[in-house]
């Protein structure tokens, strides 16, 4: 085959008990949706062969490429706080792609059909939350926050049954691996500690591989993933994004942003912001990430125990001096962003309550994120709910004084601000638009222009106005839904 697979199975080579084995289920008609061409021609592929027919029933689990050893990862979870068995039950990895630049990235198939984790699932998923996943998680790398990508989406010609009958639909994912926090949950509770071990292993080889083999090493791990989820989780709260379903299987050990289900991004500030129908106690609110990914990694670091020290108490000791900072790595990040946000170069000691008085301002009047700090970049009018306040307008005078202390000219504060305030995010209503004129009327133009308008969402140029404007005014909140 032409088309540029190169793919190895280096996970496939771990102990039996860390996957299952198995081919995708045929399906009727494949047709392809969607290829992320950019994408495609970095990993290694030729995107011409990638569209022909052969290739195409590749992204459909039709046919297998040269060298694929597909498998179902096994995993748990913590779910909404109960810990379950759970494992890909619609996904299976055909191998790993080693790109032109040596690099290992996971192909993996979502909604390539039932697996031994299916429970009562059928394994498949429909096209509108495939898409979605595809514009999300394309518009999160163009935000440039880690993310698994998105490389081509294709119609199975089946239909799948959730409230009514959907068509059905496979994506195909690229990570940076598919391990998780879950995968090493699971390992621990029905494996070895020397199975633990191999994990932890194979996880630094692939990840972390400066860590190197000292004793050390899984104190390193631990250290290395809460500093990544850190980062992960601060780039998240600036942009405003909020995931949703932050369970453990949820959350990649590599730092990349994982499983796009109820995920949406922010309009009016709000901290208590709940998209997911499922999340009624607001578990997963936008102010909740952060101390929901520390509680994540309490979770990982628990598997790590045995590896940390023979004492158990020393072990929890050494985990727990770890987790603690996680807060102050995630808060220096978050505040170092904010600064950039605000066109701030150097640090000073009252930026933080600068910050914070924007936020509350915004909280207050209800104001737009986004567009709050993309009208403070261009100099524009913010919105006349807050600009009409007599504490915008004191506020606003003493950014100003702030910004005009620092040594950097005005065109060099404007533009750290365009490159840390997005022009553009992907608003509901301008998804759920781009979803349905796919859906249902085949017409994919909406969808091609909301992605073009994503790609480089802190270019600031005319064609992305029009994906600023918000939604008009709505009584009921918008919803998400998770097993779509
Ligand atoms: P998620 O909410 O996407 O993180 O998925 C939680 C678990 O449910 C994972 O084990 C998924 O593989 C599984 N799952 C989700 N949808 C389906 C489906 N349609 N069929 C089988 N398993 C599913
Ligand atoms: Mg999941």
């Amino acid at each position: 085959m032409t088309a540029g697979w190169n793919l190895d199975n280096s996970y496939a080579r771990l102990p039996d008990k860390f996957f299952t084995r198995l081919n995708p289920t045929v399906v009727r008609s494949p047709k392809l949706i969607v290829l992320n061409e950019a994408l495609a021609a970095s990993l290694g592929f030729k995107v011409g062969e990638l569209k022909s027919e052969d290739n195409v029933a590749v992204f459909a689990g039709n046919r297998l490429p040269e060298g694929a050893a597909p498998l179902a990862q096994a995993y748990a979870a913590h779910q909404f706080g109960h810990f379950n068995m759970l494992g890909d039950g619609r996904a299976l990895l055909l191998g790993e792609q080693i790109t032109p630049h040596c690099e290992r990235v996971d192909i993996q198939l979502k909604g390539a059909g039932r697996t031994p984790y299916s429970r009562g699932g059928d394994g498949r998923a429909a096209l509108g939350p495939m898409l979605r996943e595809y514009i999300i998680s394309e518009a999160m790398h163009g935000l440039g926050i880690p993310t698994t990508r998105s490389l081509a989406v294709v119609a199975t010609g089946e239909a799948v049954i959730r409230e009514t009958g959907l068509p059905g639909a496979i994506l195909t994912r690229v990570a940076a691996s598919h391990i998780r926090v879950g995968t090493f949950q699971y390992i621990a509770n029905w494996g070895t500690v020397e199975d633990v071990r191999t994990l932890a292993d194979y996880t630094l080889q692939r990840h972390f591989p400066d860590i190197g083999k000292s004793p050390e090493r899984y104190l390193e791990l631990l250290k290395a993933v809460v500093s990544r989820q850190a980062a992960l989780i601060a780039k998240w709260q600036l942009a405003g994004f909020i995931h949703g379903v932050m369970n453990t299987d949820n959350m990649a050990i590599s730092g990349e942003t994982i499983d796009y289900g109820p995920c949406a991004f922010m309009d009016t500030y709000d901290p208590s912001t709940v998209f997911s129908s499922i999340d009624r106690q607001g578990r997963y609110a936008y102010a909740n990430q952060p101390p929901i990914a520390a509680w994540n990694l309490a979770r990982f670091a628990d598997t790590l125990l045995p590896l940390l020290h023979r004492d158990e108490e020393q072990a929890v000791q050494l985990a727990e001096d770890v987790l603690t900072g996680f807060q102050k790595l995630y808060h220096r990040t978050w505040l170092a962003g904010m600064r950039a946000k605000l066109g701030l170069f150097d640090e000073a000691a009252e930026d933080e309550d600068l910050v914070e008085n924007l936020l509350n301002m915004m909280e207050k009047h209800r104001a737009d994120y986004t567009n709050t700090f993309r009208q403070l970049t261009l100099g524009m009018q913010v919105d006349a709910n807050l600009l009409q306040t007599s504490e915008f307008v004191q506020w606003y005078e003493s950014w100003q004084a702030r910004v005009g202390r620092q040594q950097e000219a005005e065109a060099a504060w404007r533009q750290l601000m365009k490159d840390s305030n997005p022009a553009v995010i992907p608003r509901n209503h301008r998804v759920e638009e781009a979803l349905e004129r796919a859906v249902e009327y085949a017409d994919y133009s909406a969808m091609n222009k909301l992605l073009a308008a994503l790609e480089k969402p802190y270019a600031y140029t005319p064609e992305q106005v029009e994906f600023t404007t918000l939604p008009a005014p709505s009584t009921a909140p918008y919803r998400t839904f998770c097993g779509t």
